[in-house]
């Protein structure tokens, strides 16, 4: 029997049209196609395209552009999802979802602590086009179906969240959310397809920012939307009335990054795990929020529905505000920035950056308190890393 191509494999392979030796050139890489609009032989066969009767290339904004369509299919085999479209940043593969699938009167259910862009996008855009957006900050699968009661037409959720990694069930949260019709959407971002198959688990269209891990290097700003072809149909025609659609140079950039994407995020893991066991026993730090960890509340549910708990690891000094800026200005391998998953480490305080617009009291209600630190891990060695931190811990006197 056939062996099925392992992921690793796929992210090399995966979704590519015949052999290298089939393809232009014998080329082992889809070429960049910068081109706007791709030229006909009759009216009738730019007809056939137009209308899609027939698959072709006619105009990059809708997505009929080969690179970003050898990008979407890449993205797609990685994934396990029928489809997949690219998007120019992971807000815009986020307000394209929703847009695709509610209308106005409408209700999105939102589960547990969500990216502050998302936010915003649900409290301010959306709600002015009549979207109202449910907030609710319990994950339990009972608690959702009672907020369902009220009806929604998405549950859309984060797992693991930003930024103290809670993990919702997703297969747990798809059923409830299905006996009640609605549609599952998930931001699979911190996890990757890697470590996590929303669509395997029940959810109906997996959202990712590939700014973050897919792109993995800090120098690709884009999103993916994946799913069954019939969920990604009307999320495709407000792609293309909104102009939303990746440029061609950052689908082959992607294209390029995905390749390295699982031995990339099981190095960062690999890491991650280390540091965060260090720093739960480090008498200098008060709380670590990593699901690897066993005293992390959804540390259960992680094992079950993951491959690995990541590569982000958050934790809490004592001392407060003061303390954390202290420590984070200390860093010296570890870069002051606000994003998350390439392949320098990353660390930022939510109270300055992801969560500053919240505010101090809605901070507290999600156990955002001041003193914490959101270390994105990359690819550096494990004792560099640790030497930075340790240094920067001593040096803050926290
Ligand atoms: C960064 C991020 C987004 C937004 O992605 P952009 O590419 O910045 O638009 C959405 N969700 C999560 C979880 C993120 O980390």
């Amino acid at each position: 029997m056939k062996r099925p191509p392992s992921l690793r494999t796929l992210c090399i392979h995966g979704g590519r049209a015949g052999t290298p030796a089939e393809a232009a050139h014998g080329a082992l890489h889809a070429p960049l196609f910068n081109d706007t609009t791709f030229a006909f032989a009759d009216t009738a066969s730019l007809v056939a395209v137009m209308d899609g009767e027939r698959p072709g290339d006619l105009y990059t904004r809708f997505g009929h552009n080969p690179t970003i369509r050898a990008v979407e299919a890449q993205l797609a085999a990685i994934e396990g999802a029928e489809g997949a479209l690219a998007f120019g940043a992971g807000l815009a593969a986020i307000s394209a979802a929703i847009l695709g699938h509610v209308r106005a009167g409408e209700r999105v259910l939102c589960v547990g602590d969500v990216y502050g862009g998302t936010q915003e996008l649900f409290e301010t855009t959306l709600k002015g086009m009549g979207i109202e957006s449910t907030f609710l900050l319990e994950t339990a699968p009972e608690a959702v179906d009672h907020a369902l009661e009220g009806g929604a037409r998405v549950v859309y959720f984060e797992t693991p969240t930003n930024p103290k990694l809670d993990i919702v069930d997703i297969a747990a949260v798809s059923r409830v959310a299905h006996a009640r019709g609605a549609l599952v959407v998930v931001d699979g971002t911190f996890a990757t397809p890697v470590l996590q198959r929303p669509l395997a688990l029940g959810a109906d269209l997996v959202v990712h920012s590939a700014t973050k891990y897919l792109g993995g290097h800090g120098d690709i700003t884009g999103g993916v939307v994946a799913g069954a072809a019939v969920h990604l149909a009307p999320v495709w025609h407000v792609r293309r009335r909104l102009g939303q659609v990746m440029a061609p140079e950052i689908a082959f950039s992607l294209a390029r990054s995905l390749r390295t994407l699982v031995v990339r995020v099981e190095a960062q893991c690999r890491t991650a795990s280390v540091l965060a066991e260090r720093l739960a026993a480090d008498p200098r730090v008060l709380a670590v929020h990593y699901p690897g960890l066993p005293s992390h509340p959804g540390h259960k549910i992680a094992e079950a529905q993951m491959h690995a708990f990541g590569a982000i690891v958050t934790f809490v000094v004592g001392g407060g505000a003061s303390a954390s800026q202290r420590v984070i200005e200390a860093l010296r391998l570890v870069a002051l920035a606000p994003s998350l998953g390439g392949v320098e480490s990353l660390a930022t305080e939510p109270r300055t950056t992801t969560h500053r617009g919240l505010g101090p009291d809605a901070r507290a209600a999600r156990g955002i308190v001041d003193g914490m630190i959101r270390l994105s891990v990359g690819l550096e060695d494990v004792e560099d890393l640790w030497a930075d931190l340790d240094t920067a811990l001593s040096g803050a006197a926290v």
